[in-house]
C-alpha cells in the first residue's frame, strides 16, 4: 500500500506542479504582464491546463485509486491517507466524466466572453453580451448533464465550489436569512445614513499600502511565505503552501477601500498559510469550500477590522500616518462610516447588511435560468424588478445591473454566488466559537493582538485544508450545523447600537 500511496502523490505532485505554474502565469498577467503579453499567456496557459487535465484523467490513476480504496477500507475516514484518496476520487470523477474536448470549447469561450465583457460593460451594451451569455447558458446545462441524476440542474455545478451542497438547501437557508434580514435592513435604513465623509479624503497610495501591511502583519500573515502586489481586481492565489499570493487596489480619493480589501485577501492568505504542510501538493491543501474560505475573509475583514475594539487600538495610529485627514476626526465618528449601511446598486461596494441581498438576487436568478424558469433575453428586466423588491431601488442602467459582476461572463452561469452569504454566515459562527473557548479574544484585539484567535482557527480550521467537507469541520469546530442564527445575532449587536435600533432583538419577518 505504501508503494501505490507514493506513486499516487508523485503523480498528484506533477499535476499540482503544473496547476501551479499555471497560477504563476495568472498570477503575473493580473499584475505585472505588459498588455502585448495577453496572446501568447492565453495559449500558454491552456497549454497547461490541457497537460494537468490528461495527467490527472490517466486511467491509471483512477486504478491506483480503487487499490487504494480497497486497502484502505478499514482505517479511519479522518485518517490522512484515507482523506487523500477520497478526496482525490472526487475529483477524479469530476474530471474523468467531462470530456477535454468540452473543456477546451469552455475555456475559449470563456476567454472570448470575458474580452468582450470588459468592453460592453462601460459601452453599457447588453445586447452584445446577449448571444454569448446563451452560450454560457447552454455550456452550462451542457457541463450539468455530464452529472445525470441530480435534483436540480444547478447541484452540479455548485459542487464545483461548495463540494456536496444542494440548490434545494440554499434555497431554503436564504429563505430564512432573508425574512431576518430584510427587517433589519429596513429598520436601520429608516434612520439617517451614517456620514462617511471622513473617508473620501486624498490618501497617497505609499502610505495607505504601508498602513495595511502593518495590520496584517499584525495578523498573522508570514511574509516569509507570501507577499502583496497591487492589481485591478484584488484576489489571493498560492503556488504553494510556501507562497501565498494576495493583490490589492488603491485609490487614492478613498481611505480605507484598499485597507478593507488587503484584510480581506490576508483572511483567504491566512487560511492558506495555515494548512498542514505535509499536504502540500497534493488535493487536501485547498480550503473546505468556497464558503467556508469566504468565511476566513469575512471574519478577518468584517468581525475584526469593522469592529470598534479594532479601531480602538488602530485607530490613533491611522491618524498618525494621515493627520491632515483624520487628526480632528473622533474615533466614533469613523467607526460610523466604516460602518455606514445604505442601499446600493453595486455587490461589491455594498455594506456587511445588505450584501447578502445582492448575493441573494443573483443566486435566484442562476436558478432561474438554469431551470428555465427566465431567459436571457429578460435577465436585465429581472434583474432590475428583483433590485426594486428587495433594495428599494433600480439600475439605471446595464452597467449597474445584469452586466454588473464579471462571473457569467467569465465563467459558469451556475454555483458563482452562494459562497459569499455562506462565507458571512459562517464568519460569525466560527467567530463566536472561537470567543466561546477564549473569551479573552475580543480585549486582544482591543490590544492590537490576534494570537488566540489566529491559534484557534489554524487548529480548527485551517489545518486540515479539504480534509472535511464543510458541513463536517463547521460541526467540528463549533459543535453544531451550520446556522443562522450566530451571524444575526452578530448584525443586530453591532448596529442596534450604531443605529439606535428600538426592540430587544433583531426585528421579525
Ligand atoms: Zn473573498
Amino acid at each position: 500500500m505504501n508503494a501505490r500511496l507514493d506513486e499516487l502523490k508523485a503523480r498528484l505532485l506533477e499535476v499540482n506542479d503544473l496547476g501551479s505554474a499555471a497560477a504563476v502565469l495568472r498570477w503575473d498577467q493580473a499584475t505585472y504582464m505588459p498588455p502585448g503579453g495577453a496572446g501568447a499567456r492565453g495559449r500558454q496557459l491552456a497549454t497547461l491546463g490541457r497537460l494537468a487535465h490528461e495527467k490527472f484523467t490517466d486511467a491509471a490513476l483512477g486504478r491506483l485509486l480503487d487499490a487504494l480504496e480497497r486497502e484502505t477500507r478499514d482505517l479511519p475516514r479522518d485518517a490522512d491517507d484515507v482523506s487523500l484518496v477520497r478526496v482525490t476520487r472526487r475529483e477524479y470523477e469530476r474530471s474523468v466524466r467531462v470530456p477535454a474536448a468540452f473543456v477546451s470549447e469552455m475555456s475559449e469561450h470563456d476567454a472570448h466572453s470575458y474580452q468582450v465583457w470588459t468592453e460592453a460593460r462601460p459601452a453599457n451594451d447588453f445586447a452584445r453580451m446577449r448571444p454569448l451569455l446563451e452560450q454560457t447558458l447552454d455550456l452550462s446545462r451542457r457541463l450539468a448533464g455530464f452529472f445525470p441524476g441530480y435534483e436540480s440542474i444547478a447541484d452540479p455545478l455548485i459542487d464545483y465550489s461548495d463540494p456536496g451542497l444542494k440548490a434545494a438547501a440554499v434555497r431554503l437557508l436564504f429563505a430564512e436569512l432573508r425574512e431576518r434580514l430584510v427587517p433589519l435592513v429596513r429598520a436601520i435604513t429608516a434612520q439617517p445614513p451614517a456620514d462617511d465623509s471622513c473617508l473620501r479624503q486624498h490618501a497617497p497610495e505609499a502610505d495607505q499600502l504601508a498602513f495595511g501591511l502593518g495590520v496584517i502583519r499584525r495578523y498573522g500573515f508570514d511574509l516569509e511565505r507570501g507577499r502583496q502586489d497591487k492589481t485591478h481586481h484584488p484576489f489571493m492565489t498560492k503556488f504553494s503552501l510556501g507562497d501565498v499570493r494576495i493583490t490589492t487596489r488603491v485609490r487614492e480619493d478613498d481611505l480605507t477601500d484598499a485597507l478593507f480589501s488587503t484584510l480581506h485577501e490576508c483572511g483567504h492568505a491566512l487560511y492558506e498559510q495555515g494548512i498542514r504542510h505535509e499536504y502540500d501538493g497534493t488535493p487536501l491543501a485547498e480550503g473546505a469550500s468556497a464558503g467556508v474560505h469566504e468565511s476566513q475573509s469575512r471574519l478577518w475583514e468584517n468581525l475584526v477590522g469593522r469592529s470598534r475594539g479594532f479601531w480602538e487600538h488602530f485607530y490613533p495610529r491611522l491618524q498618525a500616518s494621515f493627520p491632515a485627514q483624520l487628526a480632528t476626526v473622533p474615533l466614533e465618528t469613523f467607526y460610523r462610516a466604516i460602518n455606514r449601511v445604505a442601499r446600493s446598486l453595486i455587490r461589491t461596494d455594498a455594506d456587511e447588511v445588505t450584501y447578502n441581498l445582492h448575493v441573494m438576487l443573483r443566486f435566484d436568478l442562476e436558478l432561474d435560468l438554469l431551470e428555465g424558469r427566465l431567459e436571457v433575453k429578460d435577465l436585465p428586466d429581472a434583474w432590475r424588478t428583483r433590485m426594486m423588491t428587495d433594495l428599494g431601488l433600480s439600475p439605471p442602467d446595464d452597467r449597474d445591473g445584469a452586466l454588473q459582476d464579471v462571473h457569467w461572463y467569465a465563467g459558469l452561469i451556475g454555483g458563482q454566488f452562494q459562497g459569499y452569504t455562506i462565507g458571512n454566515i459562517l464568519s460569525a459562527q466560527f467567530f463566536a466559537a472561537a470567543t466561546r473557548a477564549h473569551p479573552a479574544i475580543p480585549g486582544e484585539i482591543a490590544r492590537g493582538e490576534f494570537g488566540a484567535l489566529h491559534a484557534w482557527l489554524r487548529e480548527n480550521v485551517y489545518q486540515h485544508g479539504a480534509k472535511f467537507t464543510a458541513d463536517e469541520l463547521v460541526e467540528r469546530a463549533t459543535g453544531s450545523p451550520m446556522s443562522i442564527e450566530p451571524y444575526l445575532d452578530y448584525l443586530w449587536r453591532k448596529y442596534q447600537p450604531l443605529y439606535g435600533l428600538g426592540g430587544a432583538g433583531p426585528p421579525r419577518g
